[in-house]
């Protein structure tokens, strides 16, 4: 089996949330305000994301700290000008975070600011359309909370052209107790359909800011500087992870034909896969305090393995998912 590294601890790692909302939309705070406190939380990268309205600027940006452009979409039902609503007649509701590609020769389509009043009709194929549209823009598509937009694992397996799931929504879930979406996740790798993970805020109205080491969801970014170009190219390739303030990964490699990690101290690390052999290591089980490293072999007839490092508090890390056949050597799949 082939080495692959997928957190390096020579790399930094940037804080980010992808997922904000304003008075620009349905949120109850001013984005100033919100921009002022992520900054002040110490995080790195925010996009503010209120319903169909572009964000294309940055004014805001400064050292550490910079605003990717994109929004939220969240379209409007053809025929009857109501919002596709999970508790309305259509009960699976589709919310896309869409990420403007950096790394593009071309400037993102959209003014700043700009109204997107876009229609959609009932139905998967009239979605992937949409999904498709955004997609070939230039956008980098997040597919938001499924278990608040009722979309189930089968949902998610027809829907297109998203690079991404969250897997944890915060404000999903102290608003509404379905924050977290590891099983149509699952469901999605189980049947080699590839989306990687990511965990945002969400904010809304209900609840201040939480301070991150109290609670939130975020993602990690790991680039080798702080750049909107470094962050679409991170997004690209997977060099990133999901958090709720757990436990940080500082370095996360197969080697040798094991999953070896590095981490800031755990009281568990789950590894989830595909068979289902999933399977929890405890800090008492190895008769120690906490968890700081760990090496487990592969079974190379996995088809996914992910780690969900959990912290004393209960708050998880979602690692990406591994997937053993692709560092399977030629003469080691004839086998
Ligand atoms: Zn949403
Ligand atoms: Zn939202």
């Amino acid at each position: 089996m082939r080495d692959k590294v997928y957190v390096d601890r020579e790399i930094p790692q940037w804080r980010a949330n992808f997922h904000i909302h304003s008075t620009r939309s349905d949120g109850l705070q001013e984005i100033e305000e919100r921009i002022a406190a992520y900054r002040e939380a110490g995080y790195n990268i925010i996009m503010p994301s209120d319903h169909n309205l572009m964000w294309n600027t940055d004014e805001y940006d400064e050292e550490n700290f910079i605003t990717m452009r994109g929004t939220e979409v969240s379209p409007t039902n053809r025929y009857d000008n109501q919002k596709f609503h999970a508790g309305g007649l259509w009960r699976v509701c589709h919310h896309l975070l869409a990420i403007w590609d950096e790394r593009l020769d071309r400037p993102c389509p959209y003014e700043h600011d700009e109204r997107l009043n876009m229609l959609i009709s009932p139905g998967i194929t009239s979605w992937n359309e949409y999904t498709r549209f955004w997609r070939e823009q230039g956008f980098y598509m997040i597919y938001c909370h499924p278990r608040w937009s009722k979309a189930n694992g089968e949902h998610l397996m027809a829907m297109e052209h998203c690079q991404a799931v969250e897997v944890y929504n915060h404000e999903c879930r102290i608003g509404a107790c379905v924050g977290y979406s590891e099983a149509e996740w699952d469901y999605c790798l189980s049947n080699n359909k590839r989306l990687y993970c990511c965990a945002t805020d969400d904010c809304h109205r209900f609840v201040p800011l939480p301070k991150p080491e109290l609670s939130g969801g975020f993602t990690m970014i790991q680039a080798p500087e702080l750049s909107r170009r470094a962050v679409s190219e991170a997004l690209a390739k997977g060099d990133f992870y999901a958090s709720e303030s757990g436990p940080q990964i500082l370095d996360l490699r197969v080697r040798e034909g094991c999953i070896q990690l590095q981490c800031t101290p755990a009281r568990e690390i789950r590894f989830v896969s595909e068979p289902v052999y999933h399977r929890e290591i405890s800090a008492r089980s190895q008769s120690v305090d906490a968890i700081t490293e760990l090496e487990v072999e592969i079974n190379p007839k996995t088809l996914f393995i992910r780690l969900e490092l959990i912290g004393f508090d209960g708050a998880k890390t979602w690692s990406q998912p591994i997937f053993p056949d692709d560092l399977l050597r030629d003469d080691e799949r004839e086998n």
